[in-house]
């Protein structure tokens, strides 16, 4: 029994197979295997069959596959769904600010309160550089260019902002961190007394496309209202 078992043993060292790959591109992902932005190259693979290392038959493709730069890992290209941090700051800055622009269309920019609540959330979120001046430039720009291109009906436009910032944002981003946008969404709405009818519909759709219930809705609203 023993020589036997060795010799399969031997003869399964000697065969083997081994996979060639080949770059078909490259760019930058987050790797959650060394978790941060990396550089990857997207590689697709040859296998053969190989006698003592030495490639004999061809086994068919293997992969596309994802190869960190960094650690070397290999993943499936789905890897490249998840944005890279870069992006995720860059996603979330800006639906801060389209958030924040939402609320001020629908309640005015009359209030210097809300402006400065809504510049402040802004600069924290990344726009070191903005203020309250700018931001009402921004709101009246796109009221005045609504009112050109869509007859004057405000709201449409700038649903279509809000889910063009939070749509690709909304599958990365936990429950704690959609319910902290609408919530900072909502203390801009409060920041110059209760809701106006405008200002809740304006926050109902905001929820909406960050994929919060219509219940989880009317009770963040609610509690952004209650002082903590
Ligand atoms: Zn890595």
């Amino acid at each position: 029994m023993l020589p036997v078992r060795g010799r399969d043993g031997q003869a399964l060292r000697f065969l083997g197979t081994r996979t060639a790959w080949t770059p078909i591109g490259d760019g930058e992902f987050f790797c959650p295997g060394c978790g941060g932005d990396r550089n990857y190259q997207r590689l697709t693979g040859r296998r053969r069959l190989t006698l003592l290392g030495v490639p004999l038959l061809p086994r068919g493709t293997a992969g596309p596959v994802v190869e960190c730069a960094a650690c070397r890992h290999h993943y499936g290209t789905d890897v490249l769904d998840h944005p890279t941090t870069r992006r995720f700051s860059a996603m979330l800055r800006d639906a801060v600010h389209t958030v924040a622009l939402a609320v001020l269309a629908a309640g005015g920019t009359s209030s210097r309160t809300a402006l400065e609540t809504a510049a402040t959330a802004v600069r924290a979120a990344g726009f070191d550089g903005c203020t309250e001046d700018q931001l009402a430039a921004l709101v009246d720009a796109l009221a005045a260019d609504t009112g050109r291109v869509l007859g004057g009906e405000c709201g449409t436009s700038l649903t279509i902002e809000l889910h063009e910032a939070l749509d690709p944002l909304a599958p990365h981003l936990a429950r704690a961190g959609r319910e902290s946008l609408l919530l900072q969404a909502a203390r801009i709405a409060l920041a110059d007394g209760p809701y106006t009818p405008a200002e809740r519909d304006a926050l109902t759709t905001v929820g909406a496309a960050l994929t919060i219930c219509a219940d989880d809705v009317t009770r963040l609203l609610a509690a952004a209202r209650t002082p903590s």
